[in-house]
């Protein structure tokens, strides 16, 4: 199974493209670092892989399907940029975001006990158990992507997409967060990270995507930190690269 697959995908707001011929395939058990200087395509790229806009030109598969049919939707978990910053304004509380989740996955309005048992288990997983009952408006920005991902489990999501998850995190709780990740990866989850941290990436995806409107590299990571791409990617654009580790 591919669970994404894009051969020359174009795509322009208005006249410039922000992402140009990229081809790139994520296959099941991936962990994907998508990374790139500010402004590249990276948010643009991976709402293109997920369905959320069409290209210009080229063409995407979803789970080996045209990304126009896909309508799987609960095997997708996205926590976007936004989910990290705003809570939504709505007062639904940790165990409802995650239940939702479960109905997806259960396709019908009544849940079982082995449904209740799926949402305690991804509450478990991800360590909010004892927030379930709170607000996610009310939660810190780790605490509502932890919920997120939760929910995706509930929904026994195959790939988890995440723009960003930490900005705001402090250091101990990122990495936390990506030692979460790298487990949920382990046991079958594909996952593509948007992360400015280079040092996060390498250190803990299996591939990494580089983009810089078109892409520097697409390969495993060793490859990748072996290769000239990072320098080349962020050239003229004169911003810092950012490797804390
Ligand atoms: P990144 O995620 O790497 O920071 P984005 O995909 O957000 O990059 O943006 C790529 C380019 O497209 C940037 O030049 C950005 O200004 C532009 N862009 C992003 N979103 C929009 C939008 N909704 N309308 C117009 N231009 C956009």
């Amino acid at each position: 199974m591919t669970v994404v697959d894009l051969e020359n995908v174009t795509f322009a707001y208005g006249e410039q493209p922000a992402v140009k011929n990229v081809s790139l395939r994520v296959e099941e058990g991936d962990f994907l670092g998508l990374i790139g200087p500010n402004g590249s395509g990276k948010t643009t790229l991976l709402h293109l892989m997920l369905g959320l806009r069409s290209p210009d030109s080229g063409s995407i598969e979803l789970f080996d399907e045209p990304v126009d049919d896909f309508n799987d939707g609960e095997r997708i978990g996205y926590v976007s940029q936004q989910a990290t910053n705003r809570g939504g304004s709505m007062p639904v509380t940790v165990r409802e975001v995650v239940t939702m989740g479960r109905f997806a996955h259960a396709g019908h309005s009544r849940l079982t006990d082995e449904d209740h048992a799926a949402v305690d288990e991804a509450l478990e997983t991800v360590a909010i158990t004892d927030l379930a009952d709170r607000q996610v408006n009310q939660l810190s920005g780790g605490q509502r992507q932890r919920a997120y991902i939760a929910r995706a489990l509930a929904s026994e999501a195959d790939l988890l997409a995440l723009d960003e998850p930490t900005v705001g995190v402090d250091a101990e709780s990122r990495d936390a967060f990506y030692q979460l990740l790298e487990s949920l990866n382990e046991s079958g989850i594909a996952i593509i990270l948007i992360e400015h941290d280079i040092g996060v990436v390498t250190d803990r995806a299996s591939r990494i995507a580089c983009i810089n409107t078109e892409l520097y590299h697409h390969g495993d990571t060793e490859s990748f930190v072996e290769s000239d791409a990072l320098t080349e990617a962020y050239g003229a654009t004169g911003q810092v690269i950012h490797h804390h580790h």
